[in-house]
């Protein structure tokens, strides 16, 4: 089961080498620089969404995308801000949003994550990063940042889209970056070759779902900014979903049986996409409770 998901995996990143592998031309990537208020900002490249604050003590990072856009990076950094960037803190370790570390590392910043951030990026293997791109400070629950005015918590929840998940919340700008517990509008790709589960996943869009109120803006890992609504909202497919799936596994159907009485049919229109379309995630759903 394993060697199928990372099978997968492998075919689906020579597909799609945007969202995890830094294959590809990025020339005609374009930041797109959101100002969301409290000096923070929402920046949208190419893989996952980059969360920046700005202030007194320098530029903080929240993911850093792909290492060829850098400099790209740091050109839309210095459309706001003269200050360097000093923090960048990892919400997980795809090359989507870690890809730019050692590069960043290299310029001085510090780089932080949950611990199985550095772990999985430091363990042998043709995903091995660099020593100058891990982590140099980690943390296994939480850890909390006195920057830029703001009191900002970083805490991990586990096994959801893999073992190193951090949510990222500025408390008093009521503004949280989700990391890839939220696919705003899209099917999530949830990582269980990476620690990942589908009740982990779950459990922690339910706990983001809790960290809101109907003002909080989210940076969502993919997709457009999001808020309480939109986190509901794909909570209850993901749950609709897998309940779907479970009662054909229930049934002792095989994969192929699944997929082909495709019971996320009527999902399909609204939330697949590239990446992870409707037979991909029937997959997903599939391993997780075949595991
Ligand atoms: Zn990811």
């Amino acid at each position: 089961m394993k060697l199928q998901t990372s099978l997968l995996l492998a075919v689906s990143s020579l597909l799609l080498p945007g969202l995890v592998q830094a294959q590809g031309n990025f020339d005609n990537v374009e930041y797109e620089v959101s100002d969301l208020g409290h000096g923070i900002y929402m920046l949208v490249g190419q893989g996952g969404n980059i969360g920046l604050s700005v202030g007194e003590d320098g530029a903080f990072l929240i993911d850093d995308q792909f290492a060829p856009l850098t400099p790209k990076l740091l050109a839309a950094v210095r459309s706001v801000t003269d200050q360097p960037v000093k923090f960048v803190l990892n919400t997980h370790w795809h090359g989507d949003h870690t890809g730019g570390n050692a590069n960043l590392a290299g310029k001085g910043a510090l780089i932080m994550a949950h611990d199985n951030v550095r772990s999985r990026m430091a363990a042998p293997g043709d995903q091995q990063s660099p020593k100058e791109a891990l982590p140099v400070i980690t943390y296994s629950e939480s850890s909390t940042y006195y920057l830029n005015g703001h009191e900002i918590h970083a805490f991990h929840v586990e096994h959801a889209h893999t073992d190193g998940d951090s949510i990222v919340v500025f408390k008093d700008a009521n503004i949280i970056h989700s990391g890839d517990v939220l696919f705003n509008g899209i099917y999530p790709y949830i990582d269980l070759g990476s620690g990942g589960s589908v009740s982990g996943y779950i459990a922690a869009m339910e706990k983001l779902a809790s960290l809101c109120d109907d003002s909080t803006r989210i940076i969502s890992g993919h997709g457009p900014a999001g808020n309480k609504a939109a986190v509901r909202k794909s909570l209850k497919m993901v749950q609709s979903a897998q309940d779907s799936v479970a009662a054909l596994v229930k049934q002792g159907k095989s994969l192929e049986e699944v997929k082909e009485a495709n019971p996320l049919a009527k999902f399909d229109d609204e939330w697949s996409w590239a990446f992870i379309n409707t037979e991909r995630f029937t997959e997903i759903l599939y391993n997780d409770l075949s595991q």
